[in-house]
């Protein structure tokens, strides 16, 4: 079986700034992945790597078994980015316009036709926003946003989904309700890559865990994790550890 994301000795610096040090990682589909990591540890950067979105200076990455940078199937990917929850550069345009653009890749918007629609309509159910379908996304509140953004994948039929602390702003209800959804998703078979600064909620969640600063520290099963040292290592002295349970 070929491995979602294959990265090897995966090295990235922003100029004199060294973000991610030679970091071998693999996803295998079906895997829910936490990213986890001190602020500034280099976690959306290899995130981004990833994806595509920014070219190593050394090293190799695959997705779904197609070199990075030559990697064309951008519909078999979802990612809600850390500015998907804040208001700012969200185009007006409606949850059904914003969710019907993750058909366009597959279908062409001309083409679209009943069965498209009828995806669209699923994904806005899945995710629990059929009635906000016609209000216009700079308008819901940045949970409601997030699901918009997970429906628009789900209607791209995208295999992987990538999110950058989706639910930050996001009150302890809707949070609770969002992690059951992912949960849901990962059940049907979705791959889940999912950076979050709070420990407990990934560790609850996820069954394997990266944890890196700048370095990998740990790259397994979220129980050896959670027995290693690996996040006290990563953290060092001057880091701040969030731990909550549920
Ligand atoms: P995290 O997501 O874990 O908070 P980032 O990947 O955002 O970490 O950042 C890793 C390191 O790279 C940090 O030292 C950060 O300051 C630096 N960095 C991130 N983005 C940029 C950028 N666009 N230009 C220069 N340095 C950056």
């Amino acid at each position: 079986m070929t491995a979602i994301v294959e990265m090897e000795n995966v090295t990235f610096a922003y100029g004199e700034t060294v973000a991610v040090r030679d970091v071998s990682l693999t996803i295998e589909a079906g895997d829910f992945l936490g990213l986890v990591g001190p602020n500034g540890s280099g976690k959306t950067t290899l995130l981004h790597l990833m994806l595509g979105l920014h070219s190593p200076d050394d090293g190799r990455i695959e997705l779904f078994g197609q070199p990075v940078e030559a990697f064309d199937r951008g519909e078999r990917i979802g990612y809600v980015s850390q500015k998907a929850t804040s208001r700012g550069g969200t185009m007006p345009v409606t949850v059904r316009e914003a969710v019907t653009m993750g058909r366009f890749a597959r279908a062409g918007y001309s083409r679209l036709t009943d069965d498209d629609r009828a995806i669209v309509d699923d994904a806005l159910e899945t995710v629990g926003i059929t009635d906000l379908a016609e209000r216009r996304i700079n308008e819901l509140s940045g949970g409601q946003r997030q699901r918009a953004y997970i429906a628009r994948a789900l209607a791209s039929e995208a295999d992987l989904l990538a999110l950058d602390e989706p639910t930050v702003g996001v009150d302890a209800e809707s949070r609770d309700a969002f992690y059951k959804l992912l949960d849901s998703l990962n059940d049907d078979g979705i791959t889940i890559v999912l950076i979050e600064h709070d420990i407990g909620v990934v560790t609850d969640r996820a069954d394997r865990i990266a944890c890196i600063n700048t370095e990998l520290f740990h790259h397994g099963d979220t129980e050896s994790f959670v027995e290693s040292d690996a996040l006290e290592q990563a953290y060092g002295t001057t880091g701040q550890v969030v731990h909550h349970h549920h």
